[in-house]
């Protein structure tokens, strides 16, 4: 399995709650190494164009405040099929729902307050890695 690139999200609840390292070490456990990271404020338009696909969803504007609440850590993750493990790691997007051990399952506050985004293929990754990180950013 040839290895391939992710964007992570952690998101503002996250950050608030002072979970950054704890959510860093269940990406390390399973082998996805954190090649690139940052901290930063998005601004309202660069949370709505980072979530455009979903602006059609009802929850889009509550989305997009909760992306602004608060400083969020821009990370790329590297290893083996990276995508689907990260995925697996995140856990279902409701909490409720998300396996035991799972990032969301441990630390998400709600169905939207949860905890970390990931991309959701190979193709999306690259084009929301290149949306935060510059080449020279990213130290594999
Ligand atoms: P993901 O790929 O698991 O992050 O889920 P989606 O791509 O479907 O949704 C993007 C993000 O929108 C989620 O991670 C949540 O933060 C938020 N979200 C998804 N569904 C809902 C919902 O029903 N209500 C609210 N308020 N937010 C939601």
């Amino acid at each position: 399995m040839p290895s391939e690139r992710t964007l992570s999200i952690i998101k503002p609840d996250a950050t608030r709650r002072n979970l950054t390292g704890r959510i860093n070490a269940l990406f390390e456990e399973k082998g996805l190494r954190i090649i690139a990271q940052k901290r930063l404020q998005l601004t309202q338009a660069q949370a709505e164009a980072f979530y455009a696909v979903h602006k059609a969803r009802p929850f889009f504007k509550d989305l997009v405040t909760f992306m602004i609440s608060g400083p969020v850590v821009a990370q790329v993750l590297e290893g083996e099929n990276a995508v689907a493990k990260n995925r697996e790691v995140m856990g279902a997007t409701d909490p409720k729902k998300a396996e035991q051990g799972t990032i969301r399952a441990l630390h998400a506050e709600s169905i939207e307050a949860n905890s970390v985004h990931g991309s959701d293929s190979a193709e999306n990754a690259a084009q929301e890695i290149a949306f935060f990180f510059a080449g020279i950013d990213i130290v594999g």
